[in-house]
């Protein structure tokens, strides 16, 4: 049916004979898509959600955007945003988001995180069934997302809880197990892993999990378990156990967060994600375009001798309420508090080389902000890279940035949701959501100190056909956000 529609719409447009009239035109922009490599100004045609031609000629249409002399480009995806319900979608928006998913750390309940989005949402949403959710429900006995969001708000380090610590038992490793196929049963994108948060973990409740993403068709969304500079027992032992449990369970796989996860090691991981797709895997990382990360001060990795494990003092962490580094004396004080903090952990020319490298994919990791204090990668991500890295330093061609923020993470969650063939690229029949942006204004503009500024120089986005951001504002009372859930079609 679609394709009829398809073709039609074409066969009209390659007469010249185009509709009288579009829901949306987007006339004369630049349009860059990243499968068909298209780079010519067009103008798009839509009508309903949908893109339904894109023309050489001249289109009318009951609204138009005018985007001479700016890009076109499929809105961007974000596989890792922890801020969708946490009021981050303003901030994503207008850094030309229009899709962005909780898939590292997940739900639980997966059915009633999305239903609470429903009809609220600007962008569209989607998750992963959480194993550290999982197992709060299961160990610790909370029922709700809402008492799982208390529970890890209250720092409750100082006793460390049982369900980052305690291993399962095999009763409750078979209801972690079945907690996490009933999110997915219920829309869950995938297997959302957080291990070092979760030390408590075995490696065989781990490898049990992988195996249920295999049979349920749908990745590992995974943060390792191992992490730092020690060559034994650093980051390349986290990666080799995850790839270790890939090709044991057959599960596809997908790194966080390469850049805070790898620090110095970032080359050799790299490599060894490659050699494993040789291999015939399923597997790709992602980065953020800082060299700064954040988490709770609370979570295991601050456990034990920490500042030899990841090469860093207490003088690269940062309290972001307050914007003061951290001392031996105020450490303690806001790890019982508990909270999250900024480290000053990474090196440019690594985070260079990964959003540089053409398969890692652009993702935020985007953090609500509190009291408008917290890490900026919520708020400026993507228009950072093409700001930063593809116009002021050259790191990566505009068409590469484009792929690694659209395409790229559409075919990571396509397995998953086949919907996704719909999103990341620009094509009749796609999904209209659009990223329209200047390549010579476009940039980030929240910093640590103040995150609370939007992206600059993205003046329009479209998400399923209605637009969202309008000459740089959010539009208000809009909504056109809808839910992706496993098996979507
Ligand atoms: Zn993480």
């Amino acid at each position: 049916m679609r394709t009829a529609l398809s073709f039609l719409v074409l066969l009209a447009a390659a007469c010249g004979t185009p509709r009288a009239s579009y829901d949306l035109v987007v006339s004369n922009g630049r349009v860059m898509d990243p499968e068909s490599g298209l780079d010519q100004v067009r103008s798009i045609g839509v009508i309903a959600d949908r893109i339904a031609v894109i023309s050489e000629q001249p289109l009318a249409g009951k609204d138009t955007i005018d985007a001479s002399g700016l890009i076109v480009a499929p809105g961007f995806i974000d596989l890792h945003s922890h801020s969708i319900p946490g009021g981050g979608q303003p901030w994503q928006v207008r850094d030309g988001v229009t899709t962005a998913l909780e898939l590292e750390e997940g739900a639980y309940p997966v059915a009633e995180w999305l239903t609470a989005l429903e009809g609220k949402s600007l962008i569209n949403y989607g998750v992963s069934a959480g194993h550290i959710p999982a197992r709060i429900a299961v160990i610790q006995g909370a029922r709700t997302v809402a008492e799982e969001g208390a529970w890890r708000e209250k720092g409750e380090e100082a006793q460390p809880p049982a369900w980052s610590h305690h291993a399962a038992t095999p009763d409750q490793r078979s209801q972690i197990g079945k907690t996490l196929e009933d999110g997915l049963d219920h829309g869950g994108l995938g297997i959302g892993f957080e291990l070092n948060e979760a030390p408590g973990s075995t490696r065989e409740e781990v490898l049990s999990l992988f195996k249920i993403a295999q049979a349920k068709g749908v990745p590992i969304y995974a943060h390792l378990r191992l992490m730092g500079l020690d060559p034994i027992t650093g980051s390349l032992a986290g990666v080799q156990e995850v790839l270790s449990d890939a090709l044991v369970s057959g599960a596809s796989t997908h790194f966080v967060h390469l850049g805070s996860s790898t620090g110095t090691f970032a080359k050799p991981v790299v490599e060894m994600i490659e050699a494993a797709r040789t291999h015939g895997l399923d597997v790709t990382g992602e980065v953020y375009p800082y060299t700064a990360a954040s988490t709770g001060i609370q979570t295991g990795m601050f456990d034990g001798d920490w500042q030899s494990r990841l090469g860093i003092g207490f003088g690269e962490i940062e309290w972001p309420p307050t914007g003061e580094r951290l001392t031996a004396a105020t450490f303690p004080r806001y790890r019982k508090q508990g909270g999250a903090v900024i480290i000053h952990s990474m090196k440019d020319e690594h985070v260079d080389f990964l959003v540089g490298h053409p398969g890692i994919i652009i993702a935020s990791d985007a953090m609500p902000l509190i009291d408008g204090r917290g890490h900026p990668r919520g708020v400026g991500t993507f228009a950072r890279v093409l700001g930063r890295y593809v116009r002021e330093k050259n790191t990566l061609p505009l068409m590469e940035a484009i792929r690694k923020m659209t395409l790229l993470p559409a075919e990571r969650v396509r397995g998953a949701a086949p919907r996704m063939a719909r999103k990341g690229r620009i094509a009749v029949g796609a999904d209209a959501d659009l990223a329209i942006f200047d390549p010579a204004t476009v940039i980030d503009r929240a910093t640590f100190a103040d995150p609370q500024q939007a992206s600059a120089g993205i003046p329009y986005v479209v998400v399923n056909g209605t637009v969202v951001v309008r000459k740089g504002d959010l539009v208000t009372g809009v909504h056109p956000g809808r839910a992706i859930k496993r098996g979507d079609q």
